[in-house]
């Protein structure tokens, strides 16, 4: 499941972290999240939850942030807000959109703790 590989990969980066910079477990992981990053945000949470154990992500708490999707319309030229990938325009009702916002998925932050 997507999720779960996404999850090990995070779990990969905040080992990578541990390793260079000494510390023992983070105690606060941030991670941005998009509306258009294609990432079911329940799932991503419940398999970071399901591989923490005996890493340094145990006992970890996890902040989402969710920035909203937007696009870019070509047919009216400007802005839009964009809920779902494959929605129409809000403005026209066009589907020639181009996801600007909304599709990052990456770690903003950690707190850690090297006791
Ligand atoms: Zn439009």
């Amino acid at each position: 499941m997507h999720e779960a590989s996404l999850a090990g990969g995070i779990l990969k980066l905040v080992e990578d972290a541990a390793r260079r910079e000494a510390f023992q477990r983070v105690t606060v992981l941030r991670l941005e999240v998009g509306q258009l990053a294609g990432v079911e945000l329940r799932a991503l949470k419940f398999a970071l939850e399901a591989i923490a154990p005996g890493t340094a992500l145990d006992g970890a708490r996890l902040e989402f942030e969710e920035p909203a999707g937007q696009a870019w319309c070509m047919a009216c030229s400007q802005t839009v807000p964009l809920a779902a990938r494959g929605m129409a325009c809000t403005g026209c009702g066009s589907y020639q959109l181009q996801p600007t916002g909304g599709t990052e998925l990456r770690v903003m932050d950690m707190l850690v703790a090297d006791e």
